[in-house]
């Protein structure tokens, strides 16, 4: 990956070889596979067995989870905040791995739509929930210093599976724990 980003430098028209930019190619070849690492990553490592046998019926939810991803129509990052809640189905899954799955596919390439499906999809199948919503938040840097420059515009995604998708006092619950 160096050498490519090298080939990139000169094709903008810099000097790869400037003391400034000596460097630049390793950093960014590190950075690249920093935020791709989802690639390198399974949903039973990210897990990992934090299932734990439960009654509970009511909604859990985990809310402002912080969420670094990259578009892949461009490359560029879009940053914002995943909401996800399921009803447990005898399991419950340990908190912090939930953040783990959305960071798992937020560092893979993709769009938005597909990264928030991916995310109820994944936490449905691990549970065995008896439903599962999540919604994310997100500012495109595609969208706020290319094309459009639009700054302000947030893109708004949601997945509704089981329960969620099924009844709407489930949906209602959701969207008003959100507002607290
Ligand atoms: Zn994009």
């Amino acid at each position: 990956m160096n050498e490519h980003y090298a080939r990139i430098i000169e094709a903008i028209g810099e000097d790869p070889q400037r003391p400034g930019l000596k460097d630049t190619p390793e950093r960014a070849a590190k950075a690249m596979e920093y935020l791709t690492r989802g690639y390198r990553q399974t949903v039973e490592d990210v897990v990992n067995d934090a299932l734990f046998p439960s009654d509970c019926s009511e909604m859990v939810l985990v809310k402002d989870i912080e969420l670094y991803s990259l578009c892949e129509h461009h490359l560029l990052p879009f940053i914002g905040r995943a909401h996800v809640a399921y009803i447990p189905n005898g399991k419950v899954v340990g908190l912090s791995k939930v953040a783990r799955i959305v960071d798992m596919f937020a560092r893979r390439l993709q769009i938005q739509e597909q990264l928030t499906v991916e995310i109820a999809e994944t936490l449905l199948n691990v549970t065995g929930a008896a439903g599962v919503g999540v919604i994310i938040e997100a500012k495109h840097m595609c969208m706020m210093m290319r094309g459009v420059e639009k700054q302000n515009s947030v893109m708004k995604t949601s997945a509704m599976l089981g329960t969620f998708r099924s009844n709407q006092a489930t949906r209602n619950e959701f969207l008003s724990l959100l507002r607290q």
